[in-house]
Parts: structure tokens; sequence; C-alpha cells
């Protein structure tokens, strides 16, 4: 492997500690997360798992979300709502601006939605 990286020209930020390279990969205007928007992206990722396990068999394949940047409603299935949430709390970057393609409105519910029916369950548990 070392013959490969032996041809890539020396990183002239190699010992700068504010190398520009660490942040490729991000989108460039994207600001980091504070710590509050971490933690809040680690709770939504454990309501979505639980949103996912009791909807998803339902035939719900998603969420619709309210986007804050274009004002229009997106339909984010559950592995990218996974998957990007993901990547907030690992990488600290803001989430991907990448909704479902051509999505049946149908088969996605909103946030909101979702939480009454985990709570309505859960209600109905402890009823029992
Ligand atoms: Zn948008």
């Amino acid at each position: 492997m070392g013959y490969v990286l032996d041809d890539v020209p020396r990183d002239p930020f190699a010992d700068d500690p504010e190398d520009p390279a660490a942040a490729l990969g991000a989108p460039e205007d994207a600001e980091p997360l504070t710590p509050d928007e971490r933690n809040e992206a680690i709770t939504d990722l454990s309501d979505v798992e639980v949103f996912r396990a009791l909807l998803e068999p339902q035939g719900v394949l998603g969420l619709v979300l309210d986007c804050p940047e274009c004002q229009e409603a997106h339909y984010f299935d559950w592995e990218l709502l996974r998957s990007n949430l993901r990547q907030m709390i690992d990488d600290g970057r803001p989430q991907v601006h990448e909704p479902a393609y051509q999505p049946n409105p149908t088969d996605y519910v909103s946030w909101e939605y979702a939480r009454g029916y985990v709570d309505g369950v859960i209600d109905a548990e402890e009823n029992h």
C-alpha cells in the first residue's frame, strides 16, 4: 500500500493543526454542530429507532420533515434518517440535504404523528 501514498505530493499542511484537508468530505459552508445540537441529534436518533421499530411494521417508510433550508416538506426513509443522524453525530456536521426521490406521500408520516403513535403505544402497554 505504501507505494501508492508515495506518489501523493507531500501535504503542505501536514504539520498545521488547522489542516484544511481535515474538513474534506463535509459541506464547505457547514458550521460544526454545537454540543447542544449534537445532543439533540443523539436524542433524535434514538427517537427514530423507536419510531421505525413501531411504524415500519405498519407500512410506514419514513418521516416527512419540514426543511428549514427551502421551507418545503422533504421525505426521508428510515435508513436515510438514521445514516444522516449518525453522520451528524460522528462528524459533528449538519446532515446532508438529500431527501428521498419521488416519494409516495402516503407512505410517510410527520415527526409529530410518529411521536403521538409511540406515546399511544406506550400508554396502551402501561394501562394493559
Ligand atoms: Zn430542503
